[in-house]
């Protein structure tokens, strides 16, 4: 049995999650933003007797800028000996700080409506994201990662959440790790963000049938009380957490199919031109507060009925 140790670095109203696989090459699953690996990672694997420099694997879950944005750090902190794996459906936001601002541009801008939001997206992917580079595993899911004696690493995509999410699930004891691909009721914005409902709903039927002993998340994400649950859930939870995330899919997939059907209409609402879905949903969050998973998920929904 390896153990698995949760390593948290705070980022304004989010705290970011990485966590520490002791195996004989030791690995870290997700990397926060540009000052994580120092200011989080370094001090909490000191406390426990582990040294960052010999970390050999950092295994990203996907792409989005709070779990890549310290990959290059923690890769020169480990004297570039890491091997860097990332879905090649991700690899772009690895590869690139503009590829996050080209993100914005193509899905939420159009909603958001901010005639600084490009400078803003701009700002935020120079500030969290600590160089970019080039990965040194691309990975497709189904392979199996060797990290040292007799610990191993299967990969499994689940798109959704972003095309390239992936789980890392370490074999023999079903310790899986999920980046943000199971969403529950979202976390701080309150509302789940996935790009593709489809593959999100597949992928979370999938997890569901790996059974996770642990799952391990990269937020606390909330329950229908606004609950936080932890990053670490035991079976039970695990289960909950996944027939959670199907039902609010469930949920949100039908009142988005009803209001689309009918087409949609600009008004002045916030939620504009997905108004009625927030308050059939019972939706009252802030939809513009990034990373606006309202209007990422709603446009998923919009892209489907419009082309199928
Ligand atoms: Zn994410």
């Amino acid at each position: 049995m390896v153990t698995i140790h949760p390593l948290i670095s705070p980022w304004g109203r989010f705290g970011l999650y990485s966590f520490y696989i002791d195996a004989p090459e030791p690995a870290i699953v997700d990397t926060g933003i540009a000052s994580s690996p120092s200011d989080g990672m370094a001090p909490a694997l000191e406390a426990l007797g582990r040294r960052i420099e010999d970390v050999r694997w950092i295994l990203l879950t996907h792409g989005h800028i709070d779990h890549v944005g310290g990959a290059r750090a923690l890769w020169e902190l480990t004297g570039r000996q890491a091997k860097v794996v990332i879905h090649e459906a991700d690899a772009h936001l690895l590869r690139s700080r503009r590829a996050h601002v080209q993100q914005y541009v193509d899905v939420r801008q159009q909603y958001l409506h901010d005639p600084e939001g490009v400078e803003k997206q701009t700002r935020t992917a120079d500030g969290a994201i600590s160089g970019e580079m080039e990965p040194s595993v691309l990975v497709r899911g189904g392979e199996t990662l060797s990290l040292g004696g007799d610990v191993t690493v299967s990969v499994h995509a689940i798109p959704g959440h972003t095309a390239g999410s992936v789980a890392y699930v370490v074999d023999g004891q079903d310790d899986v790790f999920v980046g943000d691909a199971v969403q529950v009721h979202g976390a701080a914005n309150g509302f789940p963000g996935y790009e593709d409902p489809r593959a999100y709903r597949a992928s979370l039927e999938h997890l569901r049938d790996v059974r996770p002993r642990h799952l391990y998340l990269g937020h606390p994400y909330r329950t229908a009380d606004g609950v936080p649950y932890g990053v670490e859930l035991d079976r039970d939870q695990a289960r909950q957490a996944l027939q959670g995330s199907l039902d609010v899919e469930a949920r949100v997939a039908d009142a988005a199919s009803r209001y689309l059907r009918d087409g949609v209409r600009e008004t002045d609402s916030p939620y504009s031109p997905f108004a009625r879905v927030a308050e059939e949903l019972g939706y009252t969050g802030d939809p513009t507060l990034e990373p606006s998973p309202f209007f990422t998920t709603l446009h998923g929904y919009k892209e489907l009925h419009d082309h199928g």
